[in-house]
């Protein structure tokens, strides 16, 4: 069978390995001219991390990500609401890793190379269009800058182009618009001193107001030092989503002024901000949940098949996890459309709990109930919630994320 993948992004990348690691011929399109270290941290959940192991990256993984044991909850005023344990220190099958974007992808790409060979890679090619045919998809591609078109054919076309994803716009040509959540999201990389155990997340704030970060680089290095990853969001309204980019670079002069009182004696929020080079701006969208992914032969995966809220930094985890279901597919069903078909059956459920969870605002459930109990703070009087309070609000969300694992009745 030949697989024509449209996107090398994680779930690009990772799709086309797990075929390649079946027996399957796979063809790569990809419409950057090249792959860069691009974007921020992101969250490996453990089953996304078991995944990538059994494609044999594990060690590196180990290397460039680091080992999140808890998600700790505070509330405004930097004190704790509850330490939710993570990974194998949850008693996981897996760690739970915290890496930069771009230096997981590199790793992708470099084994895809290594694997398929680089010439089954096709850089400078944005899918145009696509037309099934009685065996197989005949697909359109063009170069960005030069509009060369290229002609292919494949038994199978995935979509795997993220969230502005033309396969599905192909697909679904309108009534597909982006969805605002009335949030922005703010985000940044920058050197610092350990934050707590150097092995902590931690999300603090309020569903207003929130600041949320973790260390993307362990504390291994000889100054001491981490790379911490952080993310801002403030409740700004309206329906419009602003301009929608991954990379947009901003001035950061109003997040500092909006942050401006949110020091503790354990972290410094605004000196964070203000130390961190590059911040980049991104509002809080996604897009309604497609009744169907596959037309024929052609199917979706990741931010191109469901957009997420990107507040869980889940995006990754949640490709990878398609990719392996849709592998399974191909290889197990005799017809390729029938696996479609199967793959979408099990993973939209799954995708579509998600993504309405995160628009309920998923794991910020935790700050909200202790913002309802104690809205100045917690005191003698007014107790942070307790933890199978917490457990109850969140059990859900972390099931469908692939924090812990469906039937684990410890959790
Ligand atoms: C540049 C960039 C930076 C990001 N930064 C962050 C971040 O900081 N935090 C976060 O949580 N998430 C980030 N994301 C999203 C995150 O990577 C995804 O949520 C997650 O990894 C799922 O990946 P994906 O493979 O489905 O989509 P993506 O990672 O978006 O990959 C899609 C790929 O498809 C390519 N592509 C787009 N259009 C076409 C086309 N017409 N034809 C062929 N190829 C196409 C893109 O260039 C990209 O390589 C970023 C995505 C990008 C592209």
């Amino acid at each position: 069978m030949k697989v024509a993948v449209a996107g090398a992004g994680i779930g690009g990348l990772s799709i086309a390995l797990m075929l390649h690691a079946r027996g399957m011929e796979v063809e790569i399109w990809e419409a950057a001219a090249d792959i860069r270290p691009l974007g921020s941290g992101l969250m490996l959940m453990p089953q996304a991390v078991q995944e990538l192991t059994e494609l044999g990256v594990g060690a590196e993984l180990a290397g460039l990500g680091v080992d999140i044991a808890a998600l700790c909850y505070f509330n405004r005023y930097g004190q704790q609401i509850w330490r939710d344990p993570r990974g194998l220190s949850a008693g996981g099958m897996a760690p739970q890793y915290a890496i930069n974007r771009g230096p997981l992808q590199l790793l992708l790409y470099r084994l895809a190379q290594a694997r398929l060979g680089a010439h089954a890679i096709h850089s400078g090619h944005a899918f145009e269009s696509f037309e099934p045919e009685d065996r197989g998809v005949y697909i359109r591609l063009r170069n960005p800058v030069t509009r060369a078109l290229t002609e292919t054919k494949a038994d199978v076309l995935i979509g795997a182009d993220g969230i502005f994803s033309a396969v599905r716009s192909f697909m679904y040509p309108i009534k597909d618009e982006l969805r605002f959540s009335g949030r922005m999201q703010w985000r940044g990389v920058t050197e610092c001193e350990p934050l707590l155990d150097g092995s902590s997340a931690i999300m603090a704030g309020t569903r207003r107001q929130k600041f949320s970060c973790f260390p993307v680089s362990g504390c291994g290095r000889q100054d001491g030092r981490q790379l911490l990853s952080w993310s801002a969001e403030l409740l700004t309204g309206g329906a419009i989503p602003p301009k929608a980019e991954w990379n947009r670079r901003v001035d950061k002069s109003a997040l500092l002024r909006a942050f401006a009182d949110w020091k503790w004696d354990w972290l410094d929020v605004p000196a964070l901000i203000d130390g961190t080079p590059d911040v980049l701006e991104f509002p809080v969208v996604d897009r309604d949940p497609l009744p169907r992914w596959s037309f024929g032969p052609v199917t979706l995966l990741g931010d191109a098949a469901h957009p997420i809220y990107p507040t869980g930094n889940s995006g990754a985890a949640q490709a990878i996890l398609d990719a392996r279901y849709l592998a399974d597919c191909l290889q197990s069903c005799a017809d390729p459309v029938d696996a479609l078909r199967e793959y979408e059956a099990e993973r939209i459920p799954d995708t579509t709990a998600l993504l309405l969870r995160h628009r309920m605002y998923g794991p910020e459930q935790v700050l909200h109930l202790a913002e309802q109990r104690a809205p100045g703070g917690f005191d003698a009087r007014l107790q942070a919630p307790e933890q199978d309070e917490l457990q109850r609000a969140t059990r859900r969300f972390k099931e469908v994320a692939g924090i812990y694992p469906k039937s684990n009745p410890a959790n």
